[in-house]
């Protein structure tokens, strides 16, 4: 009765999250299980970002506790986001879940599990649910726990949790609280065992990353936390590359920008999310800058870095948008460059200060708006990818690609490429003639290694 499913829905820290939760389970004796239907356990952590994050997750508990009918005694846990946002009134809707527990009790989970089968084994009718929405305190520093694969090259480490902005479409500060952030030396630790373990690239996550320690840290010398911290993790012996996201535009000071100059692991790749290209959609969405301000940005990173990769988040259709607002969107998209883009369509989520706003936009324009910029990153990104061949990159090998045909590795400006190696190149940097694209990879092929 210990085999435990988990399903993730949503971003980066929400597989951090889970993943944290599996390694907290596996050292209480339960077993992580990747098959579903082996399961006595299925958590399930839940985003709510947009609507239909939360309709999937709400239709898959569904479907499960109709296996409840076989199996009395299956345990169904809705776990983060959603469960912060709606708590037991998913009851409601599912009657059948046992464990509802918010975005800062997620760490309690092993506990509220081994709970419930005491409970249960003393006669508690089967039935009962636990439901944990409250906030606590140092809840950031319990996910420090990892569940590393054989041979794993990369891993994320959560720096921060919950988020200060007032971005007008956003539940993220309603779902996940106050913006919290770790003591940089436990940081540095978890960063330096890992790489013991042979981690050699690490994400830092946080909802608003840039914004690291801005109350815990004093600016040194113009330098803010978030950097400092970059720079003590830049020391470490053995670390290979650092990214990390999700940054704010706001928080690209002259020490971060200069950073991608001076901190070679920093590679050449940025996340900076723009939401819109109008000015005017800009304050609307309580997005602190103007496009010329964002542009500007850009230019000071590819000044620093020519072949800086850019990533993106945009929404389409965010309640007022006209087509002379989408204009404006399509050409800073173009102006920017971007290697890799995710595109939203605006969705309207309760409690939030756009929910009420006016001039809601039909789902079908902003479904075309949708594919009138994945058509345009296609091409950008093919474009991109294409002014590679030829070139020789230095990739960070992660291991087999998904085929099994190649390995496969990243580019110091977050371009995977695929090329012949064997498992000793696992982890290592190595030069890569690239010799083909296409709008997503690369194609090439290993040179040897300077010396060799
Ligand atoms: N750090 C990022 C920033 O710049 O604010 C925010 C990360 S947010 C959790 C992930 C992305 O989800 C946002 O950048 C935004 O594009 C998208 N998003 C958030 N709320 C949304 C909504 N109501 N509808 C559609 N997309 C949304």
């Amino acid at each position: 009765m210990n085999r435990v499913y988990i399903k993730t829905y949503g971003c980066q820290m929400n597989e951090r999250d889970s993943e944290a939760v599996a390694a907290m389970l596996r050292a209480r004796g339960y077993r992580i299980v990747s098959d579903e239907r082996e399961s006595d356990i299925v958590l399930l952590n839940t985003c709510s970002v947009r609507d239909l994050a939360e309709q999937k997750a709400i239709g898959k508990a569904g479907h499960i506790a109709a296996r409840k009918k076989e199996n009395p005694r299956l345990v169904i846990g809705i776990l983060g986001c959603m469960a912060q946002n709606r708590g037991a009134s998913i009851l409601d809707q599912l009657p059948d879940v046992d464990l509802v527990i918010g975005t800062q009790k997620i760490h309690r989970v092993p506990g509220y599990l081994d709970l419930l089968r005491s409970l249960r084994e003393s006669g508690m009718p089967v039935g009962s649910t636990i439901v944990d929405t409250a906030e606590e305190e140092g809840s950031q520093d319990a996910i420090r726990d990892h569940l590393l694969a054989e041979r794993q090259v990369s891993a994320f480490v959560s720096i921060q949790q919950g988020c200060d902005m007032d971005c007008s479409f956003c539940i993220v500060p309603k779902t996940r609280g106050d913006e919290r952030s770790r003591p940089m030396d436990a940081i540095v630790e978890e960063c330096r065992a890992l790489v013991d373990k042979g981690v050699r690239e690490i994400t830092l996550l946080g909802q608003i990353v840039t914004s690291y320690g801005r109350r815990d840290y004093a600016h040194t010398g113009g330098i803010t936390p978030f950097v400092q911290l970059l720079e003590r993790l830049h020391g470490i012996d053995g670390l290979s590359r650092i990214r990390f996201t999700s940054p704010h535009p706001q928080g690209f000071k002259p020490d971060l920008v200069a950073a991608f100059g001076r901190l070679p692991k920093l590679g050449e790749y940025v996340h900076l999310p723009l939401q819109s290209g109008s000015n005017r959609l800009l304050r609307a969405m309580r997005r602190p800058y103007t496009r010329e301000r964002y542009l500007e940005l850009v230019a000071a990173l590819r000044a620093v870095q020519p072949r800086m990769n850019l990533s993106t988040d945009i929404i389409v259709g965010f309640p007022g948008e006209t087509e002379e607002d989408f204009e404006q969107t399509r050409e800073v998209f173009s102006a920017a460059d971007y290697d890799m883009a995710y595109v939203f369509k605006y969705s309207r989520r309760s409690g939030t200060p756009a929910e009420s706003l006016a001039g809601q936009v039909p789902e079908e324009v902003k479904e075309q708006r949708n594919q009138v910029l994945l058509g345009m990153l296609e091409q950008n990104s093919l474009r991109r990818n294409q002014s590679l061949v030829g070139t020789r990159q230095e990739v960070l090998v992660e291991g087999p690609d998904k085929k099994g045909l190649r390995y496969s590795g990243r580019t110091r400006g977050n371009r995977t490429v695929h090329f012949p190696a064997g498992p000793e190149w696992i982890g290592r940097l190595v030069p890569v003639a690239v010799k083909r694209a296409s709008t997503s990879v690369l194609y090439g092929e290993m040179e040897p290694l300077a010396g060799a």
